[in-house]
């Protein structure tokens, strides 16, 4: 029987959450929910999932817009073993009581505090620690991309510190209202919030995190100076050691890619549902090793990296997979980032 999975909220995540699930062979998406009867909520009956109404949506809004809903999140939930919460910040923690009365198992976003689970997630790290669980947290996009590196680096080679600037995309494309269009804004927090988040999963990682805006919407990129334990022999070992894991994509000095710009137009090249790129990036060229010293970038594309963690913390909570290989061996093949 496969898991069914109701998606609330169908903007930036949600959707690609949503497709993602349609895709597993062990999941059924039993339905989406939107607030107002927008594109969005045409997208989805197009692709034939089933729609509800939430939040302050009303169900007569969306018949006189000509679009057909199945019910309300009331409805969608109990028809659900397991729902994905992609509302906005802080939305996501008003859902709770609504999920524990439909006894439905619940995954959180990164926009979400952490107390709003019992345990924060990533699909390398720490897959068994949801497992079972009723409230799980995916981390945001950075932290997602930190916390790969570091399954990565802490395994192989220990760290011993860790200082990272987040150069930050100012909005996602579809934000008209945000910005700066033309400034460069410093984060006023030391850390900035995502040290601290990446010390949920691994509470003895010694990162410190400071953050950028700048005005792009084209991925985050991470500046990192890490100090290691055991230093590998070259640093041919570290790219050998990134190309290796799972959904890191390191681009070798000939492919010419020069910034996020090449990296989003190869993820279109290749066919990526909606030009996305779910892996970490790196660049052969962006890697430095010297003595116990590792210095390389990495760039995150904020709107799709937490999608296949979303999968594989169904499967974790439910019992679909027996460990962390596993499951991303079946999302990954699902969602094309492997052959
Ligand atoms: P979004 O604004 O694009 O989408 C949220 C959707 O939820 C919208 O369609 C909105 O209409 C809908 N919604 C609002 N209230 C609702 C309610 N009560 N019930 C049902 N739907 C409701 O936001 P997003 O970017 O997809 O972010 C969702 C979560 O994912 C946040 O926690 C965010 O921090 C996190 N996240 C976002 C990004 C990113 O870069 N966009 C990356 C990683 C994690």
């Amino acid at each position: 029987m496969p898991v069914r999975v109701a998606v609330n909220g169908f903007g930036t995540i949600g959707k690609r959450v949503a497709d993602a699930v349609a895709k597993q062979p062990d999941m059924q998406l039993v339905g989406v929910v939107k607030t107002q009867p927008t594109f969005g909520a045409r997208l989805a009956i197009e692709r034939g999932y089933p729609l509800y109404v939430g939040g302050d949506g009303r169900l007569d809004a969306f018949r006189s817009a000509g679009i057909a809903v199945a019910g309300t999140t009331e409805d969608l939930l109990g028809k659900a073993d397991i729902v994905v919460d992609a509302t906005p910040d802080r939305v996501g923690r008003e859902q709770v009581g609504k999920y524990d009365a439909a006894h439905v198992r619940a995954i959180f976003q990164g926009g979400e505090k952490p107390d709003v689970a019992e345990v924060s997630f990533n699909s390398l790290a720490n897959f068994d620690a949801a497992t079972g669980k009723q409230r799980v947290r995916v981390l945001s996009c950075n932290t997602t991309g930190i916390v790969r590196a570091a399954s990565v680096l802490r395994g192989k080679y220990g760290v011993e510190r860790w200082d990272a600037t987040l150069i930050r995309r100012a909005a996602d494309p579809t934000e008209v209202h945000k910005g700066p269009v033309n400034a460069i804004l410093p984060t006023f927090q030391f850390p900035s919030h995502h040290a601290p988040d990446a010390q949920t999963i691994f509470p003895d990682l010694p990162i410190s995190t400071t953050a950028v805006v700048v005005p792009t919407t084209l991925m985050h990129l991470h500046v990192n100076h890490v100090r290691l334990r055991r230093p590998p022999a070259s640093t041919a070992d570290v790219v050998t050691a990134f190309r290796e894991t799972p959904r890191f994509q390191v681009f070798r000095s000939a492919d010419h890619v020069e910034g996020t710009p090449q990296v989003l137009e190869f993820a279109r090249d290749h066919g990526a549902a909606r030009g996305d790129m779910m892996k970490n990036v790196l660049w052969e060229d962006g890697i430095h090793l010297s003595g116990a010293d590792l210095f390389f970038f990495q760039a995150i594309h904020q709107e799709s990296i937490v999608v296949p963690e979303n999968i594989d913390a169904i499967r974790a909570m439910t019992g679909l997979a027996p460990n962390a290989g596993a499951s991303i061996a079946v999302t990954d093949l699902a969602l094309g980032l492997r052959s």
